[in-house]
């Protein structure tokens, strides 16, 4: 699967936002967001206006790079998304959020979701007590994604409960840190996800 190897400092600055994905670094003074607060490219410190087209592009941008996805996977997302029942901007991002990779994410055992790809991807984690290394995998309600008892006395998952205490565990996860087992209690809600995100921008520039 193709990835993306550059700078990720660059799609922050780009957006002019933080999108946290560099983990710590992310919270201290090193972050290039708060250096450098104007999009990458000899042209970033001059006035740039935006088409409606332009705002609603940056938007999907966005999106695409806070979970981590290239276009293809997400425009396949977005029409799953699309032909399911109800608000299709909403639909895709609960879709998002059901991903193994950003679950893994959401209950605090890797600092940023190229890291839980990975994690998933190296076969850290079982599903309901089977391992599962796809990191596109959608979850149910009633899920449980624990790591797996090889994994746990390895030093990767040190410093896991720091970054559940930084980020705060969503209300949707029910989270056994001993055990380091995850459930899913609910499909999140989209006052759940409190990221800076106008899905309907992205349906209106699909639609086009
Ligand atoms: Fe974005 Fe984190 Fe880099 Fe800051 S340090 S620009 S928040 S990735």
């Amino acid at each position: 699967m193709a990835r993306y190897t550059g700078s990720v400092c660059k799609f922050c600055r780009r957006e002019k936002l933080k999108l946290f994905l560099k983990g710590d670094r992310c919270f201290t003074e090193k972050c290039s967001v708060d250096r450098r607060p104007y999009p990458p490219g000899v042209h970033g410190q001059g006035r740039i206006k935006f088409s409606s087209y332009g705002v609603q592009l940056r938007e999907k941008q966005k999106v695409k790079r806070i979970y981590g996805l290239m276009e293809k996977q997400f425009r396949i997302t977005f029409d799953r998304a699309a032909g399911m029942r109800g608000i299709t901007g909403e639909n895709l991002i609960l879709l998002l959020e059901r991903r193994l990779d950003n679950f893994v994410y959401r209950m605090g055992f890797a600092r940023t979701r190229r890291e839980a790809r990975q994690l998933v991807h190296h076969g850290h984690f079982r599903v309901n007590g089977k391992r599962v290394n796809v990191p596109s995998a959608l979850l149910r309600v009633g899920d449980a994604v624990q790591v797996r008892d090889r994994s746990r006395k390895t030093a990767l998952f040190a410093d896991s409960l720091d970054a559940i205490e930084r980020r705060g565990l969503p209300a949707w996860i029910e989270l056994d840190r001993k055990e380091m087992l995850a459930t899913v209690k609910a499909f999140p809600s989209r006052e759940d996800i409190t990221l800076p995100i106008q899905e309907q921008m992205i349906v209106e520039l699909y639609s086009k």
